[in-house]
């Protein structure tokens, strides 16, 4: 999807449901290099809900997001690439991406959009709690203590202990 980023159709302007809890509007800046998203190649938005409330949300910039996969181990990014490549991907907005299990049934969920300047270019994806956790342990140790310092380091002040966040941005 990322060799065909630039080619891809706008699919309208960024829905109000990405748009920051923290102001009025769309997110403006990447939350890690705080560079304005709407000059980086793209980015994504995402956001954890607990039944209709979000508990966080992120903005990221393809740079930064390339910059964390480099911490994937080998064997996390083929166990990964595996497991993405088996579950069925769908564009539904009310049901996870990965397993198919409706989204108004689930206590927790993050979703994801892709965006390019102002327009939004693919997503919803939608993961449930299970699969977040299947995610996560797919991680090699190793992996989970690069991203922990990755974390550490590029966004200070996350609330790690209630979010999958390893789940939540490998997905980026
Ligand atoms: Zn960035
Ligand atoms: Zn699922």
């Amino acid at each position: 999807m990322r060799e065909l980023f630039p080619f891809l159709p706008p699919q309208g302007p960024i829905p109000p449901e990405f748009h920051t809890e923290c102001g009025d509007g769309p997110f403006v800046k990447c939350g890690v290099c705080a560079e304005e998203l709407a000059l980086r190649v793209g980015y994504s938005i995402v956001k954890e809900h607990r039944w209709d409330r979000c508990i966080f949300e992120f903005a990221i910039c393809f740079d930064c997001s390339d910059d964390l996969s480099g911490c994937l181990s080998e064997d996390s990014e083929a166990k990964l690439r595996e497991w993405f490549g088996h579950s069925e991907l769908g564009g539904a907005s009310d049901a996870c991406t990965f397993c198919g299990v409706e989204a108004a049934t689930l206590e927790r969920l993050s979703t994801r959009i892709i965006c390019r300047g102002d327009d939004w270019i693919a997503g919803p994806e939608v993961c449930c709690g299970d699969c977040e956790a299947t995610i996560e342990s797919l991680l090699s140790k190793e992996t989970k203590g690069d991203y922990e310092d990755w974390f550490k380091e590029h966004i200070p002040g996350l609330p790690t202990s209630d979010i999958d966040l390893e789940a939540l941005l490998t997905r980026l």
